[in-house]
């Protein structure tokens, strides 16, 4: 069991948050482009009905951003079943930036490699049940509720409508699994769901919870009930591994060790076997997309208290 309380939290923020300075805020989507580098946050929520510690603005919201992909991909295997989620999608790492389109012309199936890039959440995505995109962005919206224990959850107006308006890689990698039969339906209306899920808000607390329910196997943290059936955590764990922190997913694993996936907002979720969820927000990002405060703490939390799972 790792213990991680306050005081090793504040610690290790103040160490590292001077790094913030060697990234720059994600500005492909414009109002992400107004974050301040300088906010940062994390929050570590232990399993066993204890106390969430934090350290640094805790109480500010950012959009999960590609956190979501683990999420809709819970529920994608909750709803279909893997045999049908994993015909859409491979089960494979990359090494390509998130938004690449290059291996989905190059791959025979033409199928996306793993449901942690673009292409492949825009496939999970498109399975989510609903009659329309409301219906949809109400299903992902719901689980995030269940997972943080707060029906208050929304998703960002503003962060979505600017994404939307600038998807054009997005758009195109749908068009191009359209084309081959990966998605169907409207890209319009995926575009609308996708842009949606990605601009849902939390705060590191309620991210450090979500983790803690992957780190419980499924069960919620407090009161150790079921929220999502431990196989379909375990799926979303080991794709976490392998490509959940970009093309930098191998180092990490070697450096911090632990299932993790970062967003373009600067956020992380990191989940501590049988011991609770981490969770760190910093928006100044490193080259490959992860959050430059997050990586240092991290990898410091990680030598530390020896969590690594390998
Ligand atoms: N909404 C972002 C996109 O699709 C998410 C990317 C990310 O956080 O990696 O470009």
């Amino acid at each position: 069991m790792i213990e991680i309380d306050e005081k090793d939290l504040h610690y290790w923020l103040e160490h590292v948050k001077i790094y913030a300075n060697n990234g720059k805020v994600a500005d492909y989507i414009p109002a992400l482009a107004n974050q301040q580098p300088e906010i940062n946050a994390t929050a570590f929520y232990p399993i066993g009905d204890k106390e969430v510690a934090c350290a640094g603005q805790a109480d500010y919201s950012f959009t999960i951003q590609s956190v979501s992909k683990v999420l809709t991909l819970a529920l994608a295997l909750i709803q279909h079943g893997e045999q049908a989620v994993f015909s859409r999608v491979g089960k494979e790492p990359s090494s390509d930036p998130f938004y690449s389109i290059q291996k989905l012309e190059v791959e025979k199936p033409s199928k996306p490699l793993n449901p942690m890039i673009n292409a492949g959440a825009l496939a999970v995505t498109n399975m989510i049940r609903g009659r329309g995109s409301e219906e949809m962005v109400e299903e992902i919206l719901n689980l995030v509720r269940l997972l943080t224990d707060d029906p208050s959850i929304e998703y960002d107006e503003e962060v979505a409508r600017s994404e939307f308006e600038t998807a054009f890689l997005n758009r195109a990698l749908s068009y191009f699994m359209k084309q081959n039969g990966i998605i169907t339906g409207s890209v319009e209306e995926l575009l609308d769901v996708y842009t949606k899920q990605c601009a849902i808000t939390v705060n590191v607390k309620q991210l450090a919870r979500i983790a803690a329910v992957f780190a419980n196997d499924g069960k919620d943290p407090d009161t150790n009930q079921p929220l999502l059936p431990s196989h379909v955590a375990r799926v979303c764990k080991t794709f976490m591994v392998t490509c959940g922190m970009y093309d930098a997913s191998g180092t990490f694993a070697i450096n911090v060790g632990i299932p993790a996936k970062s967003g373009v907002s600067g956020c992380i979720m990191g989940v501590i076997k049988e011991s609770g969820g981490l969770a760190v927000f910093g928006p100044a990002l490193d080259e490959q997309g992860n959050s430059v405060v997050g990586m240092h703490l991290l990898k410091d939390l990680a030598d530390d208290k020896r969590w690594s799972i390998f």
